[in-house]
């Protein structure tokens, strides 16, 4: 190493001790410049070479190191053009097959350098009952490194062809060892030393070169924090930046003080001259549960405040979300606001609709309707309405907000079933000049714990943890596909009953077109061959809008038995009688998904079933249906689902800076999570723009814009 202070991590890469410009050109390659971006180029794993097993200990199936020297080769032409090549490597206790199928550059690497190899792979028992390793990781044993340890734990890093393991290993352990030391702690010691962290020059030097994986790990601890800091320092700051802004203040206590003027009807007036409270006792056919009481107490808290609500609903499906959104634009209403629900299908709106216009007519609320397929004349008078602010309610689809629809003085706007929401949401109702709002989003889709408070972090979250009384829990079966016929003669008494019954088929592709196929496909095989003498209605996402609501229509009075479907009636259909769901294919189905389709029964008085058919084609398959058969709480599915699949296609993730996480594990690191978020909060309520800390500020803009964690000093 030449002179190291000066530059830091600035300097370019190839200067490091043992780089030059060839081995720069390798880390180039991967996007490796300077020092910095060595440092923070983590390993995918480690290979513990202190302890390397005789060839003779290894086992069949397992995933091994084993070193010897190089004594044979072969190599076979295969069908097509393509090589098999065969090398053995010997210690002194045995010898190891290592195969490579169609990878002809082998042979050259392998031959050019004498001395010995060490691989890394599956171990198999080979056809002629020795053992070998087919495809497996491998390397020369650099005569320099064995001179300077060997035998020490080895990081290996993610590469790409061509980039040899030993240009980046040799790299960082020269940037680890000569300019870890440089790297800028963002995290105040204080803090460091309360939560128990190693400085962050350890943790980088730990990382590249681990003295015992005891270190290693908390090392990884170290850095992992960092990221969960930067991200939680993000999603609070939003947070706060929200509840400074100024919204409506709905002065909800002050409902139905002026008294009522005689009269014995219970009529509209006699209503809105009741406390809040009163008006939603007679507005509901029901007595709303515990939780959903304590929910609509937070919303009404937020909308009494005059910071903008930003608020998440979670429950479960059938939890009844739809009233507490009902109560919160009740209130608005009364206190002389317009609100608008949004749902993400023209289907679910219409429902919405047709519920709504049902609660507030006796109250002498104007519920209106706003979708795409209207009559032009329906629809311009719609809009008349909602500009002037006689419609008192709107419903409509997301696209109420696309459309530029506008309202008189819209205070409130519910967001339903919708997946992409937060302050993405508020800055496009912003943007269409629909002002400030309180915004309230309603999700079924239940979203893990974890989740909530990483992703979510901006927002607060009311969660319906109770399903209203009487519910009969969903009885769950997973049946393999020779077992159909009896699941089709279960169906058929059910529905001798006086029950109907979903029946769904996969969403095998992206193709809509595709997916209307297999729908009209199992129609047709269900409609001709298996319930000749039933009626079988058909709904997926190619119908006309006017199609599906007739549909739709049909099964919903019961003039239908059986509907057949795409995942289309995912969300929000709400249809009691509907006590039996059978999933078709139910292997193809991702777990929130296969829970979201559940939920469409078991919304009445009546037992209800959900037959999942489908081979276990995989492990993950098998746990995803035996979850399902397992439980039907919403959160168990949902963190399940995060075990099984890992955060980065759930949704929402993605727009939350979440999915950027290099180091941190959203499962794994929960509790890391927690205390970060805590520290988070608590550096903010001192330093509420992190004035004091621009190291943090740094931390948390390179988090945000996906910039490696470590500064330059
Ligand atoms: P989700 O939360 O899935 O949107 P909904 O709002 O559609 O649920 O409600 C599901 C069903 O439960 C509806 O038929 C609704 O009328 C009913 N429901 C909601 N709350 C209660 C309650 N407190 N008691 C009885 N039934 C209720
Ligand atoms: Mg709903």
């Amino acid at each position: 190493m030449e002179e190291s202070g000066g530059r830091g991590l600035l300097m370019e890469a190839q200067y490091l001790k043992g780089v030059g410009p060839r081995t720069a050109m390798h880390l180039n390659k991967i996007g490796l410049f300077t020092v910095g971006d060595v440092l923070s180029y983590l390993p995918r794993r480690y290979e513990d070479r202190t302890a390397l097993p005789p060839i003779t200990f290894l086992k069949p199936g397992e995933f091994a190191s084993a070193r010897g020297r190089l004594v044979g080769f072969s190599s076979r032409p295969l069908r097509g053009g393509k090589v098999m090549i065969r090398a053995t490597i010997e210690d002194e206790t045995g010898g190891l097959d290592l195969v490579f199928f169609n990878q002809p550059w082998v042979q050259r690497d392998m031959g050019k350098a004498q001395g010995e190899i060490i691989a890394f792979g599956l171990v198999k028992e080979g056809r002629s009952g020795g053992l070998e390793m087919s495809s497996p990781e491998w390397e020369h044993i650099d005569p320099d490194d064995e001179a300077d340890g060997f035998a020490r734990i080895v990081p290996i890093y993610p590469l790409k062809e061509g980039v040899p393991q030993w240009a980046v290993r040799r790299a960082a352990q020269a940037a680890a060892q000569y300019f870890a030391p440089q790297a800028l702690d963002p995290v105040p010691a204080d803090l460091l030393k309360r939560e128990r962290l190693p400085s962050l020059s350890w943790a980088l030097s730990q990382i590249h070169l681990p003295d015992t994986m005891e270190h290693q790990a908390k090392a990884r601890a170290r850095l992992a924090y960092d990221e969960f800091l930067a991200l939680q320092l993000t999603l609070e700051i939003k947070r706060r930046e929200l509840r400074q802004e100024v919204g409506a203040a709905f002065p909800i206590s002050k409902i139905g003080q002026a008294p009522a003027e005689g009269g014995a009807l219970f009529g509209d007036e006699e209503i809105a001259a009741l406390p809040i409270w009163g008006q939603i006792g007679a507005m509901l056919p029901f007595q709303l549960t515990g939780a959903q009481k304590r929910v609509i107490g937070e919303v009404f808290a937020d909308m009494e405040s005059e910071a903008p609500m930003n608020r998440l609903v979670q429950g479960d499906v059938g939890s009844g979300k739809t009233a507490v959104a009902a109560c919160a634009m009740l209130a608005a209403v009364r206190c002389g606001w317009q609100a608008a629900l949004m749902a993400p299908t023209e289907i679910l709106a219409e429902q919405h609709g047709m519920n709504l216009k049902r609660m507030f007519a006796p109250l002498g609320i104007e519920v209106r309707l706003l979708v795409g397929k209207q009559a032009a004349k329906v629809k311009r008078r719609g809009l008349q309405m909602a500009a002037s602010g006689e419609a008192q309610i709107c419903v409509g689809t997301h696209a109420l907000i696309q459309e530029g629809v506008q309202f008189a003085k819209l205070g409130l706007a519910v967001i339903d079933e919708q997946h992409r929401f937060g302050v993405l949401q508020r800055a496009a109702l912003r943007q269409k000049g629909l002002g400030n709002p309180d915004v309230l989003v309603m999700t079924a889709t239940p979203i893990p714990r974890t989740l909530t408070m990483s992703v979510y972090g901006d927002l607060d979250v009311s969660v319906i943890d109770e399903l209203p009384p009487g519910r009969k829990p969903i009885k769950t079966h997973w049946k393999l596909p020779h077992d159909r016929d009896s699941v089709y003669a279960n169906v058929r008494k059910l529905i001798e009953q006086g029950r109907q019954a979903y029946f769904v088929c996969p969403a095998i592709t992206e193709s809509e077109k595709l997916q209307a196929a297999a729908a009209e496909d199992l129609h047709h095989r269900l409609s001709h061959d298996e319930y000749p003498d039933l009626k079988v209605g058909l709904l997926h996402g190619q119908m006309k809008p006017v199609d599906k609501e007739a549909v739709m229509e049909q099964f919903r009075s019961g003039e239908l038995n059986i509907l057949v479907s795409t995942v289309v009636i995912e969300v929000g259909v709400d249809v009691p009688n509907a006590s039996v769901m059978v999933i078709e294919d139910a292997n193809r189905f991702g777990l929130s998904q296969l829970h979201q389709l559940r939920g469409r029964v078991g919304r009445g008085e009546w037992q209800s079933y959900c037959i999942l058919i489908g081979a276990a084609t995989s492990p993950d398959t098998e746990a995803r249906l035996s979850t399902m058969v397992r439980t039907t709480d919403g959160f168990e599915i949902a963190e399940e689902d995060l075990r099984i699949r890992g955060p980065g296609d759930l949704i929402g993730v993605r727009q939350s800076g979440a999915a950027e996480l290099k180091v941190a594990d959203l499962v794994k690191d929960m509790v890391l999570l927690q205390r970060a978020k805590d520290a988070a909060r608590r550096i903010l309520d001192d330093d509420p723009d992190l004035a004091a800390h621009p190291n943090l500020l740094e931390l948390a803009r390179r988090q945000r814009t996906g910039d490696a964690l470590i500064s330059i000093s």
